[in-house]
This record gives C-alpha cells, structure tokens and sequence, in this order.
C-alpha cells in the first residue's frame, strides 16, 4: 500500500491497487490503519501487541542480512541477503537466511524494502522470495536494475514483483507501518536509509552506509534529513557496526579519486584497475579519471559488463560513448591511451584478473610497463589467492598497487567517528548495532554508551533473537524465532545440513574406503575376497602391503562378528562392528581416520 504525495513513476493511481495488492487507499486514515493491523478483532483492547524487531541475519555475520519489523497483523520485511561460506563448509554455494517464521506468517507480510544492490542484501531473492508468498519488493532503480538481472539468471523475472521508488521522495504506507526512503552513502548509488513510523514510534534504520560529502555520484547523504528525524523524537536506531573498530573517519571516495589520478597520471603503458562489479561508485572514479587523462577504457569479466550496462543505462553511471572501446581493440591504441577495468580483485578462480595474471586471458597479456590496481581490500580468506594473482602480476614485470601502498580504497562502512555523528543526529532513545559480528556489535554498543545512549538501551541481540517495544520500553526478549544457517549447494537449497558438511569435511581430511563383502544367502559365509575401493586415503597401487592385511582384517571380523550369536543376520549391527573394528586397524596401520563404509551384498 502506499500513501503519497507523488505517483510512482510510470504507474498511474488507479494501478496502485493492483499492483500493490490489498488494502490500498491513496488517502489513508488512522481508521483503516488499525483495521489492517488486525486490532478490529475485538481482542485489541485487552492485549496491546509489542513492536517486534526479528533479525534473521546479519547479526552474527557479515552477510545474509535479513530482518522483520512486526506489530500485530503487519510485518514489514527488510533485504533478502545471502552469505558466501567459510572454509568449514566445503562445496557450499551460498548461506541464506532461515525464514521460517516469516513463512508461518506470511499472510501478514505488507512489503518487502531492499535497502541496496549488495548481493548480502539482495542475493536470497530468488531463493525465499516464492515461499514467503511472493510479497511486493520495493527499491531504488539501480537496485531494481540489479534484482532483476540476478532474477533473469533463474528464470524468475516475471515471477517478482519489484517496484521502483526514488529515495527521498516516495512514501510507503505498508500496513501500520509508514516507511519514508533517505539517501545515505555507500559504495553503490541508490542505497537508502528508512525511516518507518510505527505505532511505538520511528525506527531509523541504516543497514550499510557511511558519511562522504564528496560521493563518486556527487550526491551525499541527506543531512538534513538526519536532522529533521533527530527532532522529531526516534524510538530507535538500528545503525552499521561493519567498521566499528576503525578510528576516525572513513576516506571519501573523492580521495581516492584523486590518488587514483596520480597514479593513471604517472603510468607510462597501459593501467589494469581490478574491483568489484558492484562497487559502481570506484568505478565511476575510474571513468572521470579515465577521462580526464584521456585514455580509452575497456572493460573485463562477466559481472562487470553487466552491472556497467546495467548502472549507464539507468543513469547510476555516466559513461561518455567516445572513451569506451571493446577489449578485443586495445591493441589498436598507444599502451598509454588505454585502461582496462576487470574483475578479479579478489583473486578469484575464473576472474578476469586471475586469468590475465596467469596468462590465460585471450585478450590480455600483462607486459613491462603495465600498470595493475587492486581497488578493494581483500575480504579475509581471500589474502592468499590475492598474494597469489600479484606475485604473478609482479613476475610479468607489472607495477602492482594496492591498498597497503596506497589510498587506491576505501571502505563503504563508516568508521567511529561517523558512527557517533550518527547517532549525534538521530538522538534515539534506544540503540541497535547491526550488521557484523559479535564482538563488532559490542564495539559499537561501546561507542553508542560514549556518546551518551544510557547502557540499559543500548540493545545486542543474536540472530533470531526478538527485541521488543512496548509503550516506549525496549528489551531483548529471550523469545527466539529459527535462525540457522540455509546452505545453498547447487540446486537444493536447505538440504545440506551439519551431518552432510561433517562428512564432506571428514573425506576432505583422510579420505574414504570402501569395503564390499558378498556373502552367501544361506551360509552367512564370505563368498569372494572383499573389495576395497578407497579414495583420498592412500595410492593403492603402491600399498599393495596395506590393502593385502586390511583384506585380511576384514575377513577375520566378518567371520568374528557374524558368529556372534546376537548379531546374526543382523547386517546393519554387523556392518556398524565392521566400521569401528576396520577404523581402528587403519588408524593403527596408518594414523589416518578415513571414513569407512562397509558393504554387505547378499547372493
Ligand atoms: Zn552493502
């Protein structure tokens, strides 16, 4: 539902309706307010219903980020983020949140807002999106734009309903909850802050961002509106704890705009800058100074070209056609008239630095003279495939950069003391930290008390655990709803769980071996020697030794445990007395624990 001074763009009144489901009226009164919540009931009165804020990710991680907000009937959901795994969880795709609980209350889900185009904001879409009974998506364009690319990937595009609105501007009436849009910095144009007004009082809700008065786009935070929200009294502030343990304040991208300049300014041959195909702020950097220095710019890597074709066609990126060229020409102009810009940053297998370092890029030969830019930090885990790419880099006879030279990054997540200014604007009675870790929260919570929010309402609460509101009190309850991690392997998605990963990890560690006993149906005795079979456990061609006894031990425990009068016939009791007994020979003969699996034909 939405309430507005201004139509949404492209949809006259009358489709409001329609495209936005029930309960829609363009002049809405506190009256039907309070019949969509559900208080119509005739129970109202005896139970006033708490204002519940639901984390379902993000609070224990840097990823999947995911919450409600939930007063009676209503529940507002905000971003659908997915997490990439840690090394403890081998073959896993994704993490996703568990939405558990909004699938038991789906009926009373009245919007869904994105706050960005991050894919730990947006990447579970495709995934949740029909179980929560396809609930109507709001975002900026560029996020929208973004949405709706990854959507293509799987089919889904006619499925979704996403409607654009502009930060600032639009205003949502979403059951009992009225959310205004703000801009707020990022390291992608379009990310908004909300403000929603609830019956408890407004909750200010600023996932990712941070403060720079001279944003790549040239469009800072709102300010104003900050100012204009601290005066009219905020219940709480739910805000980024990303880089709560960082001192001072976040470089402007305007900075590392300008070291950018020097360096293009002094190469002498071509300039290679690796980042990531969603920092679309860096890289409209790197078209002004492109552009300034008159080079032409090509661009590599898959996402990259998307997500640029994306951005300049809704205007998040303001490319001039003269400077572009295709990758396959760069040969065709002087080394110090061309740019490349790729992905890869990251040391990423199949990337387009990657492949350029190793000398497989068709295009793309690094060469003496070149000079290669690393515009991102590594995120940890990946420091050794980086390390990897720029000593390949470094060995072609490239110059490489990279953060720890110099400002060729900056982060999107604000520092301590835009943190405090923060909450300095917003003065909230209670306060939140989101999005991060534990001992992140804690930092931030820390920072929170210096800046004078009282200890008592300062609120740290794990994923799936509920904070409540009721008549201006703030607690974290121990009410908890399903938050366990969603693995998402290939095409099942909630399939794999700890028992499957444990056994990954096992075989991973010393292997596997196999062992198939035929035995006759009558007799109970062995019919042929056992087959091994093992992977990942030891060469068996040259221990001809080891399999030799293990054939044997198997053999001497069959006939052991099949004598036994209480496991006779018992196949599966027989084959569990196999495991543990041929575990513990292996593990004498070898050290090694790899996993056993016995198997017991019947002819
Ligand atoms: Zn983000």
């Amino acid at each position: 539902m939405i309430t507005r001074e201004r139509t949404l763009r492209g949809l006259r009144k009358t489709d409001l309706s329609k495209t936005f489901g029930r309960g829609y009226s363009n002049t809405q009164t506190s009256e039907s307010r309070v019949n969509t919540a559900g208080q119509a009931s005739g129970h109202n009165f005896l139970k006033k219903p708490a204002l519940r804020f639901i984390p379902l990710g993000g609070l224990e991680e840097v990823g999947k980020n995911m919450s409600a907000i939930e007063y009676g009937n209503d529940i507002l959901v905000i971003d659908m983020g997915l997490m990439f795994p840690n090394e403890d969880m081998p073959g896993i795709d994704y993490v996703i949140p568990d939405i558990n609980y909004l699938v038991e209350n789906k009926d009373k889900i009245r919007g869904v807002i994105i706050t960005h185009g991050h894919l730990d904001h947006t990447g579970a879409i495709p995934y949740l999106y029909d179980k929560l009974g396809s609930p109507q998506i709001y975002s900026a364009p560029l996020t929208v734009g973004l949405i709706k690319k990854r959507l293509e990937e799987f089919g889904l595009e006619n499925r979704v309903k996403l409607a654009t609105i502009t930060p600032g501007e639009d205003v949502l009436q979403l059951g009992v909850f009225k959310v205004e849009t703000f801009r707020l910095n990022h390291n992608i144009p379009d990310n908004m802050g909300l403000a929603i007004t609830t019956p408890e009082g407004i909750l200010v809700y600023a996932t990712d961002w941070k403060f720079d008065h001279t944003p790549a786009d040239g469009r800072p935070t709102d300010f104003s509106k900050l100012a204009v929200l601290g005066g009219q009294g905020v219940l709480a502030l739910f805000s980024d704890s990303t880089n709560a343990q960082k001192p001072g304040h976040t470089i402007s991208e305007k900075e590392v705009e300008d070291v950018l300049f020097k360096l293009v300014e002094n190469a002498r041959g071509r300039v290679i800058i690796a980042t990531f195909s969603t920092l679309i702020s860096r890289i409209q950097q790197i078209l002004n100074v492109a552009r300034k220095m008159n080079r032409k710019v090509a661009f590599s890597g898959r996402s990259m070209i998307a997500n640029v074709e994306i951005a300049s066609s809704l205007k998040a990126l303001i490319i001039s056609a003269d400077i572009m060229i295709d990758v396959g020409d760069i040969n065709k102009f002087p080394d110090n008239r061309v740019l490349i810009v790729c992905t890869g940053s990251q040391g990423e297998e199949r990337s387009a630095l990657t492949r350029i370092a190793a000398g497989e890029h068709r295009q793309i030969k690094v060469k003496k003279g070149d000079t290669v830019i690393f515009s991102s930090s590594p995120i940890p885990g990946n420091e050794r495939s980086v390390n990897d790419v720029m000593d390949n880099l470094f060995r072609e006879g490239a110059r490489v950069i990279y953060q720890k030279l110099m400002d060729v990054h900056t982060s999107g997540h604000a520092y301590q003391e835009d943190l405090k200014l923060m909450i300095g604007l917003i003065k909230p009675k209670f306060f939140i930290p989101i999005h991060g870790e534990r001992h992140k929260l804690m930092v931030h919570a820390q920072i929170a008390e210096d800046v004078g929010i009282p200890e008592e309402n300062i609120l740290v609460s794990d994923n799936g655990q509920i904070i409540e509101f009721v008549d201006g009190r703030g607690s974290v309850t121990n009410k908890r709803v399903p938050a366990s991690y969603v693995m998402v392997d290939g095409l099942g998605v909630g399939d794999v769980g700890n028992i499957v990963l444990r056994d990954r990890k096992a075989m991973a560690a010393d292997g596997i071996f196999v062992v198939i006993v035929t035995v006759n149906h009558e007799t109970g005795q062995i019919v042929t020697s056992p087959d091994i079979i093992s992977r990942g456990f030891i060469y068996m061609r040259e221990n001809e030794n080891l399999v030799h006894k293990a054939r044997a031990e198997v053999k001497r425990l069959f006939a052991k445990h099949a004598a036994d009068r209480k496991a006779r016939g018992d196949w599966a009791l027989i084959k569990t007395k196999l495991r543990e007994d041929l575990g513990k020979f292996l593990y004498r003969e070898t050290e090694r624990r790899p996993m056993v699996i016995p198997v017991i034909i019947e002819v």
